[in-house]
């Protein structure tokens, strides 16, 4: 197995980073398996990978920490990177990633540790995000161990494997273009197009092609955070993958009751990164990556690729809600209705989730009954309920109608107190209720009962959950 692991991104820039060994974690154990992901690499889970991953045994070849800077909370950090995990390498063109391996070169006083809840929780979201269709880094697996850490009070150490294509971030390009070294930066882009972008090979301005592309990806992944009520906590542009993908999972939630301005991380105070301000934070930090691309494009060549940023997110967010809402040939006329649906489910502090899947199972023909029982108090729902009916038009075969809504309106999602309880068995050493939860989040359309126990609005108790930056 680990001699298919091969050195990557290393051999071909080594200046991107610095070789490094993990620190091996004590009585490493599994915590949760991506079977489907392992099967897509050839991966079994063996002891001999377990040893691996936990760094109680080496491979031929050092592992690899990457160096990146980053706009955080909208100042500039300039020297990042990777502080707490290393690449171990590549296999069959995809990066494994340790998330909490050790200390590297760019721990700045960290203990280079992931905390069980963060690793799970990193864990579960990219399978989540995964099998809702949204953009993600990938997961293998989570590993527990016995290794103490200290965060407001001792915790356990705990690893992610990530996966994914490409761990170049927008921090890549601003590293080399404010530190002034104009011919790494191109050769990062040079890389970056030929190994994860190889299909511009041949565009007539590829630097450009390329831009377009991170902007365009970029915007579908927001407008999906939107469509589905994900909220990422630290748009950082170091947390910004060049691929598009969510990426780096911290803080993040779900949103429960639908609300605007939701805010998930607790550290961030004045709101930057909530909820609805994702769609402008993507355009800010894409407008970042714009000013290392000064050196190879124009002025009017960065504008007009920006230009394209909202009509792509517009679309694509049109694209996911009108199958949400059963809307066809889905047009900009469209945004009012959905706004207004939203507005209303603000007004009555309703779970956005569990609203769309009831609205999916009404009938549009006439019978608004089970949405009435959740919006019927509101004094505009009668107007929004016409509205929408006189624009689906009738429905003509409503089964089929109903069933379409259900494959695209979540009944499993990963909220937060979810998770939490998963956690809290896991650190008590029942690691059932994590892998329940972990399957259901694979099929999160298809729950094979009515009764099914991940199907359930937030508990109040779990409204006060508070997340961090600790992790
Ligand atoms: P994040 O908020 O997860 O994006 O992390 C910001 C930076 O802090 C990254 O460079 C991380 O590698 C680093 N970092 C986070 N946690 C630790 C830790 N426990 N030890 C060392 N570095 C860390
Ligand atoms: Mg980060
Ligand atoms: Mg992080």
């Amino acid at each position: 197995m680990s001699q298919r692991i091969e050195p990557g991104i290393e051999t071909r820039l080594p200046w991107l980073g610095s070789p490094i060994t993990a620190q091996p974690l004590d009585a490493p154990r599994w915590l949760g398996w991506s079977a489907s992901l392992a099967e897509e690499l050839g991966i079994d889970r063996t002891p001999e990978l377990l040893a691996l991953l936990a760094g109680q045994t080496r491979q031929a070849h050092p592992g690899f920490a990457q160096v990146y800077s980053g706009h955080q909370f909208g100042g500039y950090t300039p020297r990042l990177g990777d502080g707490r995990g290393m690449l171990l390498g590549q296999l069959d063109g995809w990066e494994l990633f340790v998330k909490g391996s050790g200390t590297t070169p760019y721990s700045r006083g960290g203990d280079g540790r992931a905390v069980l809840r963060s690793a799970v929780r990193e864990f579960l979201a990219s399978e989540a995000l995964h099998h809702l269709g949204i953009a993600s880094s990938r997961a293998l697996a989570v590993l527990g161990s016995d290794t103490p850490v200290w965060r407001e009070q001792q915790e356990t150490a705990a690893i992610t494997v990530r996966v994914t294509r490409s761990h170049l971030r927008f921090g890549h390009f601003e590293y080399f273009f404010y530190s002034q070294q104009p011919q790494r930066l191109e050769a990062l882009i040079a890389d970056c197009i030929e190994t994860q972008f190889a299909h511009l090979h041949g565009c007539a301005d590829q630097t450009l092609a390329w831009f377009i592309e991170v902007i365009e990806r970029t915007a579908t992944t927001v407008a999906d955070w939107q469509a589905f009520g994900f909220c990422h906590g630290v748009l950082n542009t170091d947390n910004m993958s060049v691929l598009g993908e969510t990426f780096d999972y911290g803080p993040f939630a779900f949103m429960n009751r639908f609300e605007a301005g939701y805010i998930c991380n607790h550290s961030d105070i004045h709101g930057r990164y909530a909820f609805d301000q994702q769609p402008g934070i993507g355009l800010w930090n894409l407008n970042k990556l714009a000013l290392t691309l000064t050196p190879f494009l124009s002025q009017e060549q960065l504008q007009m690729a920006l230009a394209r940023y909202e009509p792509a997110l517009v679309a694509r967010y049109l694209a996911r809600m009108g199958r949400r809402l059963g809307l066809e040939h889905v047009g900009e006329g469209d945004l009012g209705l959905i706004g207004e649906l939203f507005h209303l489910m603000q007004q009555a502090k309703l779970d956005m989730h569990l609203t769309l899947r009831t609205l999916g199972r009404c009938d549009p023909n006439g019978d608004d009954t089970p949405l009435h029982a959740l919006l019927g108090a509101q004094p505009d729902f009668a107007a929004w309920w016409q509205r929408y009916r006189s624009r689906l038009g009738g429905v003509a075969r409503l089964g089929a109608w109903q069933a379409l809504r259900d494959q695209a309106n979540p009944a499993v999602v990963l909220r937060t107190h979810l998770a939490q309880r998963a956690i809290a068995a896991a650190e008590a050493g029942n690691i059932a209720p994590l892998m329940r939860l972990h399957r259901a989040l694979t099929r999160p359309y298809d729950p094979r009962a009515q009764d099914h126990p991940f199907i359930e609005e937030a508990p109040e108790w779990s409204q006060s959950l508070t997340l961090s930056c600790s992790s």
